[in-house]
């Protein structure tokens, strides 16, 4: 089947998955010329063998509230594809979630896994569970039911979860104590764990620093500096707050950070003691973002997202599709010149087509935020090995990999006018990879 006749019959045979139909769509569209160029592609109908997941796995939650009722949600597990190693990927609880938003995840992780230089095959799991306004003791019961199912489809050698909305330190704390109890065994699946029982140092700065690293990348290709430069980022949760950390350590002005609820603009810029507070307000207190601008006095939007604010740069970080046509005309007419995704496909198609036709320095998540699941794949190692590495070390092979990262983007993404198109650079370099290793080992 040829490429363009992909997406047609998946959208017939998985109708109403509109974010991964949206996935695929992007991929196929800048894969195409490297994938006509091997007729043994065409032959063993490679593409859609590594557009449709190797197995999905659903299930029921059954818990317990506070209040002696017991709820149901759904749960999840994509196991996407495992060609160059065990499947991969965050585990999202949210009230959206549902099987187009993880099959397009777990997609994306598949050339993102590809593209960190690691052993990493791709998968994305999640439940629409809603963590909002839950005590601590419903997390923990939550998470725990949540495992008790999944348990049996994961291992340190087939697939090893891990965080992403909704799930940080403590969740997957209490889903791999879960895990243990059920699998009677120690090997660590399941990344992004406490440092006290096999955590990696920098897992949880991994994703915004290694955003950042990117950034410094593609900004070094024209010869412009970070310091001084001003920088919207979205989302107030683990990648925005360390995105916003790496960029104030290097001299850039953050203006603008959000939640689901709006967002906040700080002319001042947001210092080391106000991301303190964020990140007291919003890991400690689970408090809303229009905190900071009554303890600050700044500008608060209540149900609007920051790309109308003045920047050089944005950093979304937040979620899927927060980036739409209009907001990145905004942004250009606003002098924006560089954006880094931290969030999973943050833009919507329109306003990707609007960042290329400008010119301006566009990194895909699925290039920019691979720093996550690289440092997730060093824990990997690490708790191989039965080591852990000092902070050094892991921020050192951090930064090296977003450097081989952006080096892969640069080599398949380069234009005759020298512009590097980044989109297709991660998506031809990624897919090479998954393509070889699948033929390599026979139709399955
Ligand atoms: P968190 O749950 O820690 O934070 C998410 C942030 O985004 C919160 O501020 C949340 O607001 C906001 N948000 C969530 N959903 C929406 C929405 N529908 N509209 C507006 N704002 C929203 O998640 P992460 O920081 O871990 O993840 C953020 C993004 O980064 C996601 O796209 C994720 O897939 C991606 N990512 C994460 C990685 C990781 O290592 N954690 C790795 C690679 C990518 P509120 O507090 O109101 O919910």
């Amino acid at each position: 089947m040829k490429a363009s006749e992909v997406l047609d019959n998946l959208k017939r045979r998985f109708p109403n998955e509109p974010e991964y139909h949206q996935a695929v769509s992007e991929v196929l569209a800048t894969i195409e010329e490297a994938y006509n160029e091997h007729p043994e592609f065409e032959k063993s109908n490679l593409i859609e063998r590594l557009c449709i997941p190797d197995r999905i796995f659903s299930f029921r939650v059954t818990w317990m509230d506070d209040k002696g009722q017991i709820q149901t949600n759904m749960g999840y597990r994509i196991q996407h594809n495992n060609a160059i190693g065990p499947y991969k990927g965050g585990v999202r609880f949210h009230a959206s979630v549902n099987l187009s938003i993880l099959k397009f995840l777990a997609f994306e992780q598949t050339f993102k896994n590809s593209l960190t230089t690691l052993p990493m095959g791709g998968g994305k799991g999640g439940s629409d569970f809603s963590p909002r306004g839950k005590s601590n003791a419903e997390i923990m019961r939550f998470c725990q039911a949540f495992v008790l199912e999944l348990w049996r489809h994961i291992g340190p050698d087939t697939d090893v979860p891990a965080g992403d909305i909704g799930v940080g330190g403590r969740e997957v704390a209490y889903m791999y104590g879960m895990y243990k109890k059920l699998a009677r065994e120690n090997t660590g699946t399941f990344t992004g764990k406490g440092l006290e029982f096999g955590g990696s140092l920098v897992r949880p700065e991994a994703t915004g620093y290694g955003n950042v690293y990117f950034l410094l990348q593609m900004l070094k290709t024209r010869g412009i500096e970070l310091a001084g430069k001003t920088v919207c980022v979205s989302g107030s949760g683990n990648v925005a707050q360390y995105t916003v950390e790496k960029l104030i350590s290097l001299g850039a002005k953050v203006v603008t950070m959000s939640d689901s609820d709006g967002y906040i603009y700080d002319p001042d810029g947001i210092d080391r003691a106000k991301l303190d507070y964020i990140m007291e307000l919003k890991n400690l207190y689970r408090g809303r973002i229009r905190e900071y601008a009554e303890q600050y006095g700044c500008k608060y939007v209540q149900g609007a997202r920051p790309w109308g604010e003045k920047c050089d740069i944005a950093m979304p970080s937040a979620t899927q599709n927060e980036i739409n046509g209009e907001d990145a005309q905004k942004l250009l007419a606003n002098g924006c010149f560089a954006v880094s995704e931290g969030a999973n496909m943050p833009s919507t198609p329109e306003a990707i087509e609007a960042f290329l036709k400008a010119k301006i320095l566009y990194a895909p998540g699925k290039a920019a935020n691979a720093g996550g699941v690289s440092v997730s794949g060093l824990e990997m190692t690490q708790n191989a090995q039965k080591l852990s590495w000092s902070a050094e070390e892991v921020d050192q092979k951090l930064q090296s990999i977003m450097q081989n990262i952006h080096e892969q983007c640069v080599k398949y993404g380069q234009q005759p006018d020298g512009y590097v198109n980044y989109v297709k650079g991660a998506n031809v370099a990624g897919f090479m990879k998954v393509a070889k290793a699948m033929m390599a080992q026979g139709i399955l």
